[in-house]
């Protein structure tokens, strides 16, 4: 390939103010948020509008070069990043430049966006005026819609209001033969054959470019009531969820006390207790008759627990905000293998119970940090080692996965395959069902071209 040649057509697409070519400049994009993965592009560039994108799909297509679909790259299993090929050619497109907020209708609920637009961005615009986009995560500030539909993110509201896939109504999508699917329904009933958006979500950047969602939202007005329970007893947290089910409950996590002695570690300001083995934190959606005195009076009918119900907005915020710290503290801490894993609520205590056995057999200095989801099943287990080797790392897996799967468990809860978990989707999967996504991939991307050793082989 003339790559001088490859270049010049690049910078005549976009202009060199949307291109990044310098090798210093570029790293940022080509390292993934963990530092895991990193890998060489010859370009990253920033499309703003759907032309350039058309014309750069084009362009790759004729010279086999692979595209990199990037948000804000803050995908937790290299979804957004380069492979490490030295024979490949990849390109980084980069979406922060489409990034409007193209309608907010509140008759309606709906809000189209561009795909690059921030969520944080987003979910503080419709807060001005007194509405909501339930998706809710940690890296709000830094992640984009697109990125979230390309991953079908989770977060701590699913448990009311369903992953990112449930508040999706329509897509504009451009495709890698260049052309544009728009299926940019705002409908909450469109009922026609097949519905193709969702072969887009959850797609992790292997199908083409999303460009344009049209997404549901509600309505502001609700309060809600938040809280922490302390407890030693991991059953009793299921008793506990299952009194606060009779509510309106939005969101029911849980922490492990080794994940709080991490938090404070770190971010001192939060100093959460650590004299239970658990803490659960939880959000009600409540109107202003809400009964605090009976909410109280059920959830003391499960025995040695401890309650804070938050009394202002500022406690609500403290406890939502040390939440969402977690993950940089387990950054900032390292040396931690982390697994993103879901089981059926009843066999969580089970699995916990018996897998750390299991792992303090072969590694009896690992710490565990426990945290996530309970309310979706969905923990983040994760265990520290100082100074792990690969094949430790390996062991580890081996073992959490192995008892996640005899539960029929699930490898991969909330933050997809990537490039991180390629190998358990091939091990894990139905063959058939593994083969037919393949086939899906082929038929939409025959060239290959979009995210290339991403979630297959190649
Ligand atoms: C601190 C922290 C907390 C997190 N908490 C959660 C959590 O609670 N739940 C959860 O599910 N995830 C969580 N994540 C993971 C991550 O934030 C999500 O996966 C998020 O949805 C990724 O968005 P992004 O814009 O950063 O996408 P990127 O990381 O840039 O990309 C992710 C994937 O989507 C593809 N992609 C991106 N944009 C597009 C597009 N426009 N069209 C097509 N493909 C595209 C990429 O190729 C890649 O495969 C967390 C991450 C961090 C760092």
């Amino acid at each position: 390939m003339n790559l001088d040649y490859f270049i010049n057509q690049l910078i005549k697409i976009v202009s060199l103010n949307n291109i990044i070519l310098d090798d210093q400049i570029k790293i940022k994009f080509e390292v993934d948020w963990r530092k895991n993965f990193t890998g060489k592009s010859l370009a990253v560039l920033f499309p703003v509008n759907i032309t350039q994108i058309q014309d750069i799909i084009l362009l790759c297509n004729q010279f086999k070069v692979a595209i990199v679909p990037q948000g804000g790259n803050t995908s937790l299993c290299g979804g957004a990043t380069p492979i490490e090929n030295s024979r490949l050619q990849q390109i980084i497109v980069n979406m922060s430049k489409l990034n409007k907020i193209l309608e907010i209708n509140s008759i309606n609920r709906t809000v189209t966006v561009e795909s690059g637009c921030l969520l944080g961005k987003l979910k503080s615009v419709l807060s001005e005026q007194n509405l909501f986009f339930p998706l809710a995560l940690g890296s709000l500030d830094s992640c984009q819609i697109g990125g979230n539909i390309a991953t079908n993110a989770g977060g701590i509201n699913v448990l009311r209001y369903g992953m990112m896939r449930d508040l999706v109504l329509g897509l504009e999508v451009v495709l890698p033969n260049g052309k544009i699917i728009n299926v940019l329904n705002e409908l909450i009933k469109h009922n026609t054959y097949i519905d193709i958006k969702h072969l887009f979500i959850g797609s992790e950047g292997t199908l083409g470019i999303i460009t344009k969602a049209c997404l549901k939202i509600y309505s502001n007005l609700k309060n809600s009531q938040s809280g922490m329970i302390y407890l030693n007893n991991f059953s009793e947290a299921i008793n506990l969820l299952l009194v606060l089910e009779h509510y309106d409950l939005t969101a029911f996590e849980i922490i492990n006390s080794e994940t709080i002695c991490l938090l404070n570690k770190y971010f001192s300001e939060y100093s959460l207790s650590t004299k239970y083995e658990w803490v659960i934190m939880f959000n009600l959606d409540v109107d202003i008759e809400f009964d605090y005195e009976m909410l109280l009076k059920k959830l003391n009918t499960v025995p040695n627990i401890e309650i804070f119900l938050s009394y202002n907005e500022e406690s609500k915020n403290k406890i939502w905000h040390s939440r969402e710290l977690i993950p940089l503290a387990e950054k900032q801490e390292g040396s931690i293998i982390k697994h993103d894993i879901s089981l059926p609520l009843d066999r969580i205590e089970f699995f916990i119970a018996t897998n750390k056995l299991n792992i303090l057999n072969h590694f009896p200095l690992s710490k565990f940090i426990v945290f996530g989801h309970l309310g979706d099943g969905n923990l983040h287990y994760n265990i520290k080692i100082d100074n792990y080797t690969k094949t430790i790392a390996k062991k580890i897996n081996d073992l959490v996965y192995a008892d996640v799967m005899k539960l029929d468990g699930s490898y991969s809860a909330e933050h997809g395959i990537g490039m991180l978990k390629k190998d358990l989707f091939k091990n894990f999967s139905d063959q058939n069902n593994f083969q037919l996504c393949k086939d899906i991939k082929g038929l939409i991307d025959p060239n290959n071209i979009f995210n290339r050793g991403k979630i297959f082989d190649d």
